[in-house]
């Protein structure tokens, strides 16, 4: 689902995830794909100023922490100069990312290679302001269903949670191709090489969605 806004002011970056299998789009390679909020035109990325940018991870969501510091440091990678970093936090209060998960903390088990399924989905959202600035840290908020094996749900969220997290450095729309981690409904744990290419631009890009003020 592309990026569209939900309301007055508000944001919502994207609705990704169930039902993986039903999506009958293939594999199209394409160089790079569009990172601006197609409504608008808008584009975000983090400026130098605000490195490290904070995440913090709902203790409640469990193995959910491992996954988004390995999606954290998966998208650092990607990064030729440094121009992304992200650190988790304890403290909600200073933190430019908030992740946490519906219901129940999902299982901790070991993750697996199996084909992805649609075991979890995820969403991430904020605000702005009328002059085009986010009034807040971004919102990623993860869903599992029980109904799937606790590895597919590992293999899941693990997926989903670096792929929202593309969605918080900038990533504001999906890539069309199954390829690539920004797909809507994730089949690969990593950034490909077109989601390599697509942040490069987007981080020297001028940016036209400005960062949330931090809390002092
Ligand atoms: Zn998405």
């Amino acid at each position: 689902m592309r990026a569209r806004p939900l309301a007055e002011g508000v944001l919502l970056v994207a609705v990704c995830g169930l039902l993986a299998c039903d999506v009958a789009t293939g594999p199209r390679r394409q160089s790079t794909y569009p990172f601006d909020l197609a409504a608008t035109g808008l584009v975000f990325h983090w400026p130098t100023d605000r490195l490290p940018v904070r995440v913090w991870v709902d203790p409640a969501a469990g193995p959910v922490r491992a996954y988004v510091s390995d999606g954290l440091q998966e998208w650092a990678a990607v990064f030729l100069y440094g121009e992304f970093r992200g650190v988790l936090v304890g403290d909600p209060a200073q933190a430019d990312v908030l992740v946490e998960v519906n219901g129940a903390t999902p299982p901790d088990v070991p993750r697996t290679n199996d084909p992805p399924v649609g075991a979890c989905s995820g969403v991430t959202s904020n605000d702005r302001t009328p002059d085009n600035r986010l009034t807040g840290p971004f919102r990623v908020t993860l869903t599992w269903d029980g109904r799937f094996s606790a590895t597919d749900v590992a293999n899941c969220l693990h997926r989903v949670a670096a792929h929202e997290l593309g969605h918080t450095i900038g990533l504001l729309q999906h890539s069309s191709s199954t390829l690539d981690l920004m797909f809507a409904f994730p089949e690969v744990a990593s950034p490909s090489p077109t989601d390599r290419a697509t942040v490069e631009i987007l981080y020297h890009t001028p940016a036209t969605l400005a960062p949330a003020a931090r809390p002092e």
